[in-house]
């Protein structure tokens, strides 16, 4: 039994292996408490140049996350999906279908994010809120006659199912 090892490279917190130093070292961000990645403005300090970049967006009032079936504009991706999946189910899908993704084009460099953020004088506070309730503010669309003659036996299916 010869177990080569050597070219391995484990993890010691949590023993998953990988092939190179390098993707080992990367792995390990995930278990630092490195924050390498720091807002100018505020000083919070992130693991990934990802958040940072998220957190940067936020600052800069930018919404570069446009909603390719109407005018709607989003600072954040993830809203922006919600609403897509909203408000145009079927264009969504027609896209997904089509292969296109159209999600990052307009999405500033995190370069230019930094210039944007430690120059710009109007920057918005950003509140610590981790995941947001923005879909909770959904308001149910007026039911024009229905609420006019409510009757006992109101079919109340309207609800469409969400996944
Ligand atoms: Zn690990
Ligand atoms: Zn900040
Ligand atoms: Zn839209």
């Amino acid at each position: 039994m010869e177990i080569h090892s050597s070219n391995k490279h484990t993890c010691g917190e949590c023993g998953l292996q990988l092939n190179s130093r390098v993707t080992l070292n990367r792995h390990m961000l995930v278990h630092s408490d490195v924050m390498s990645h720091k807002c100018d403005y505020c000083g919070r300090e992130f693991k990934r140049a990802k958040t940072l970049k998220a957190h940067l967006i936020l600052h800069s009032g930018l919404k570069p996350y446009s909603c390719d079936f109407c005018d709607r504009t989003f600072a954040n991706g993830a809203n922006c999906r919600t609403h897509k999946k909203k408000s145009h189910p079927e264009e969504l899908a027609a896209q997904e279908a089509s292969g296109e993704k159209q999600f990052t084009k307009n999405i500033p460099k995190l370069a230019v994010l930094k210039t944007v953020t430690r120059s710009a004088e109007n920057l918005v506070p950003v509140v610590s809120k981790q995941s947001g309730n923005f879909s909770s503010g959904e308001k149910p669309k007026p039911r024009l006659k229905a609420e006019l003659q409510p009757q006992p036996q109101a079919q109340q299916q309207q609800n469409s199912v969400f996944h």
